[in-house]
């Protein structure tokens, strides 16, 4: 029985990366969870078989509320619950301000804001029903709190969600229900494998205290102390996973 034994966790963007780390880890800890991800069930099928016996795989664009509100109730329906909710989805477009593109700008707020809220309106409910022990984490950035050249759409949804964090620590909190933001550094995805690369790679990682990029693993550990009970005092905070790289 592990510390999340009876809890199901809604994962976005568990299809690869670092929501696919998080997905393994809540489910070696024992949570049925539900992987969520834009793409083919054929392709989250490794993120699923990661994510132990009672996980289950939902295709969902956290860009349409109505697509996340169906995914919710199918998650309720068929898991039988919903204690934990984790807005990781996430893209990044980057380009200087004066060639920024509107649809661009929309695209990037759309999946990292909008998304999460889609995703936590339609959670909220039945977070609530878990009472101290729902838990909301949302995957925020370094970015969002030191900012980062090239990436203004970037930085303003990461920033944002920060303030969706307080916000929503505060309104939930008479409930016991736990709200926090993750803000991981450099990690090693296919986000950093296409955006960082070169010199800006290698000038990147000489900046990092520790000296290494992250693993998803990092950021997932970071996400199951959040999630357990060992936590419950902890609302309305930004756990730092990024080697010392911004304090
Ligand atoms: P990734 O590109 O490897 O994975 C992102 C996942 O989100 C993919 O599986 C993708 O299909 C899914 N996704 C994209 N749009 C979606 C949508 N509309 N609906 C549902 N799912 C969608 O990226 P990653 O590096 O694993 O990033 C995960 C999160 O961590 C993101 O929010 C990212 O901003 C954040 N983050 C990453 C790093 C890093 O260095 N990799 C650093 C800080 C924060």
């Amino acid at each position: 029985m592990g510390t999340l034994a009876g809890r199901v966790a809604m994962v976005t963007g568990a299809a690869q990366g670092i929501g696919r780390a998080i997905a393994a880890l809540l489910g070696a800890s024992g949570a049925r969870v539900a992987l969520c991800d834009v793409v083919e069930p054929a392709a989250a099928q490794d993120a699923l078989a990661e994510a132990g016996e009672g996980a289950a795989y939902f295709r969902c664009d956290v860009r349409s509320a109505s697509e996340v509100e169906a995914t919710v109730k199918a998650i309720v329906e068929r898991m039988g619950g919903l204690a934990i909710l984790v807005n990781n989805a996430g893209i990044a477009i980057d380009g200087l301000l004066l060639r920024a593109k509107d649809e661009d700008w929309q695209r990037v707020l759309e999946v990292n804001l909008t998304g999460a809220f889609h995703c936590t309106r339609a959670a909220a409910k039945h977070l609530l029903k878990a009472r101290a022990q729902g838990r909301i984490v949302n995957i925020s950035s370094v970015v969002g709190e030191a900012g980062s050249t090239g990436q203004v759409a970037y930085a303003a949804s990461k920033a944002g969600l920060l303030g969706v964090t307080k916000t929503l620590a505060q309104e939930l909190a008479s409930r016991g229900v736990t709200v926090n933001a993750v803000c991981p550094g450099f990690i090693e995805t296919r986000m950093t494998e296409e955006h960082v690369q070169g010199e800006r790679r290698e000038r990147l990682v000489a900046s990092i205290p520790l000296g290494r990029i992250g693993s998803p693993r990092d950021v997932a550990e970071a996400v199951l102390f959040l999630c357990g009970d060992g936590a419950g005092y902890i609302t309305g905070q930004c756990l730092r996973v990024n080697g010392g790289l911004y304090m």
